[in-house]
């Protein structure tokens, strides 16, 4: 039985928690599983690591962050290491390079390609614990990379896909996936399980207790993912590919701050501005979401979209490049806006569940700006003001307490 357990940076935020961690797993080891541990940095360590290089140079380099934010992560599996020594339990940490964990090149945002297994089977098969850093890879020139914030959850799946583990936990400071974070909806309730497709949808939708791509490789691999509590032993939610128990309507609600919405006013009303639009920014690896279109009028026409909020300010200035200033009226930036979602596999038999959600907006006074569907999710942008009593209004109305 080979086991991969994830710890994120709360469950490992200080010596006691260490020492916690050390013994869950040493528990399955005295089972005679072999043990795999992935771990976050410390606490808020990444954050105070990215202070630390805006403080020195407000525009660091993205190569130089990488290298110094995955620093935070070899300082947590030494630690562990070090926890596992202080019981007598052999164990090794191991970083990216240590292993061979190969991404693509792009900094901040980089992408598993492959990952070399020789080096865990040799040290599991010496009866060690391994314990990997999270979050980091390396590019084919020895570079250092990092996989995008609350990416370990990544590191943690593809291991447990190369290394063809029978199971993967990703150990969290909540008992599970929620129907909507548990932090801002107070009677949000724990799912017993959930879809890849629906947690796929959800984590992309804000939904920060698993890394999106996570998913996305564990839907690839078939690997079952279970999340659940680091500090209690309650059963968690189960990840997988179909449910055993009655698919819901809507299984969660999801909000995301994280979002800007960018309008080109008065373009020119002809074939192509769209393609020379929207190339321009996917060529410069600007990600687009909803998008809106207004209805051409004496040959102009209007059209805006959302971007995430960090890349709002690039976004408008590549379309400055991109478009002669004759070309279009104005652009206008608003960042003040919010992405609420539902999501559920039910919706796709069930009609009206889009109009439930709009009532409920409807109900708590919120105005829609936009709109976007997909077989399994409606996703409206709203005020971002607006957005925690949105989240509570829809989940009320879908009887998701
Ligand atoms: P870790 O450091 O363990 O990776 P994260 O902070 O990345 O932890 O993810 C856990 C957090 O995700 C929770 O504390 C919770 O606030 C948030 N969260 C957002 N949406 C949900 C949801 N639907 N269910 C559970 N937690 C959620
Ligand atoms: N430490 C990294 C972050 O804070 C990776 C992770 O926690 O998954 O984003
Ligand atoms: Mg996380």
């Amino acid at each position: 039985m080979l086991v991969v357990k994830k710890f994120g940076g709360t469950s490992v935020a200080n010596k006691e928690r260490i020492l916690n961690v050390a013994r869950r797993c040493v528990e399955d080891y005295q089972k005679g599983y072999d043990v795999v541990v992935v771990l976050s940095a410390m606490g808020k360590s990444t954050d105070e690591l990215i202070a630390m290089a805006r403080d020195i140079n407000p525009n660091p380099s993205k190569r130089e962050l990488d290298m110094l934010v995955t620093t935070g992560e070899q300082v947590s599996v030494s630690m562990l290491a070090l926890a596992l020594g202080s019981m007598r339990i052999p164990a090794i940490s191991l970083n990216a390079f240590q292993v061979a964990m190969h991404t693509t090149h792009r900094y901040g945002n980089a992408r598993l390609k492959r990952i070399d297994t020789d080096r865990i089977f040799n040290e599991l098969e010496q009866r060690k614990i391994v314990i990997v850093t999270g979050f980091q890879g390396i590019d084919k020139f020895d570079n250092i990379t990092t996989l995008g914030r609350g990416g370990s959850d990544t590191t943690a799946v593809a291991l447990a896909a190369a290394l063809r583990a029978d199971a993967c936990e990703i150990f969290t400071d909540v008992d599970g996936v929620y129907t909507a974070d548990p932090r801002h909806v107070k009677t949000a309730r724990k799912l017993e399980q959930i879809t890849y497709d629906e947690m796929l949808e959800l984590s992309t939708l804000g939904a920060g207790v698993l890394h999106n791509r996570s998913v996305e490789l564990a839907k690839k691999y078939g690997v079952v993912l279970v999340v659940r509590s680091s500090l209690n032993d309650h059963e968690g939610t189960i990840v997988k590919e179909e449910l055993d128990v009655e698919k819901m309507l809507v299984s969660g609600v999801a909000a995301d701050k994280n979002a800007a919405r960018i309008a080109v006013i008065g373009l020119k009303d002809e074939p192509g501005i769209a393609f020379h639009l929207f190339n321009s920014l996917a060529s410069k690896n600007i990600n687009v979401d909803i998008i809106l279109q207004s209805v051409g009028r004496d040959g102009t026409k209007d059209i805006s979209f959302t971007v995430e909020e960090d890349v709002a300010d690039e976004a408008v200035a590549i379309l400055q490049k991109s478009f002669p200033r004759n070309e279009y009226k104005m652009i206008d930036l608003d960042k003040a806006v919010a992405k609420v979602s539902i999501v559920g596999a039910g919706m796709q038999t069930n009609p009206g569940v889009a109009a439930t959600m709009f009532e409920a907006l409807y109900d708590a006074g919120v105005n829609i700006r936009m709109i976007s569907t997909s077989e399994i999710r409606v996703t409206v942008l709203i005020d971002e003001d607006n957005t925690d009593r949105a989240l509570r209004s829809v989940h009320n109305k879908f009887d998701l307490d």
